[in-house]
């Protein structure tokens, strides 16, 4: 089987396209998603269009929660809080039902998908380094839950010659192999906050028993045109080209 899990998409059509035409010459069998599948971005309609056909498997984050207001934006910066307001308004009633739907983890045979921890999924805490792994790599009943959020791809483990201790590595290519369980981010789609201006998703063959992450050029600039075209902060539309 293989399966492509989408990072944070964040409403940026342009970067969701060059991920989709990427996915397509792999030849995958299903496509994942981290959730934040708006917010920030100017084209959540056109994305959740995409994303429904696809009959992508798809868990809630904390944007998309906003969103349907099922989380308190007070502590979002003010940048985040106006695309969420900006969303609402531009998206129909069946797209926020479908929005609201959205379950906060997915159990597959081979992974499990959560945006943020495993262990607590409903509070959307970051994993940010592996004592914060630690809890959900405990419930991991399957080899890997697929993570968002942060929008930094790395991947956090325990191997199998030394269960006991959590270990973590940003290499794009994951050797499940020897792993025992792992906890894997996949970056971001439309927002990528490592410095690398690039689009990206994760590659999970379980045949191979490998994990790629992978990273592409896109054309930043069309989608930042169109977030200072709908209104949206400026900055939102500067950080695509930081990387940030
Ligand atoms: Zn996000």
């Amino acid at each position: 089987m293989r399966y492509a899990i989408l990072g944070d998409i964040h409403a940026n059509l342009t970067a969701l396209e060059t991920v989709l035409a990427s996915i397509q010459s792999e030849g995958v069998d299903r496509i994942l998603s981290v959730g934040d599948v708006v917010g920030y971005g100017a084209a959540p309609t056109e994305v959740v269009q995409i994303v429904r056909e696809l009959d992508v498997v798809v868990v809630k984050g904390n944007h998309d929660a906003a969103c349907v207001d099922e989380l308190d934006t007070t502590y979002f910066n003010p940048y985040a809080r106006a695309a969420v307001d900006w969303t609402r308004e531009a998206l129909d009633d069946p797209d926020l039902e479908w929005l609201r739907a959205l379950p906060l983890v997915q159990h597959l045979e081979e992974c499990t998908v959560s945006h943020g921890t495993l262990s607590h999924p409903e509070r959307f805490d970051y994993i940010q380094c592996t004592e914060d792994a630690d809890p959900s790599l405990d419930e991991l009943d399957v080899p890997v839950c697929f993570v968002g959020h942060t929008h930094v791809p790395v991947a956090i483990m325990r191997n199998i010659d030394d269960p006991t201790r959590t270990s973590y590595t940003t290499e794009s290519e994951i050797d499940m192999s020897t792993i025992a369980r792992a906890i894997v981010n996949v970056g971001s789609v439309g927002q990528p906050r490592d410095e690398i201006p690039f689009t990206g998703y994760a590659l999970y063959d379980t045949e191979a028993e490998r994990v790629w992450i992978k990273r592409l050029e896109y054309l930043v600039e069309r989608e930042a045109r169109r977030i200072r075209a709908a209104g949206l902060p400026g900055m939102l539309a500067d950080r695509l080209f930081l990387g940030v």
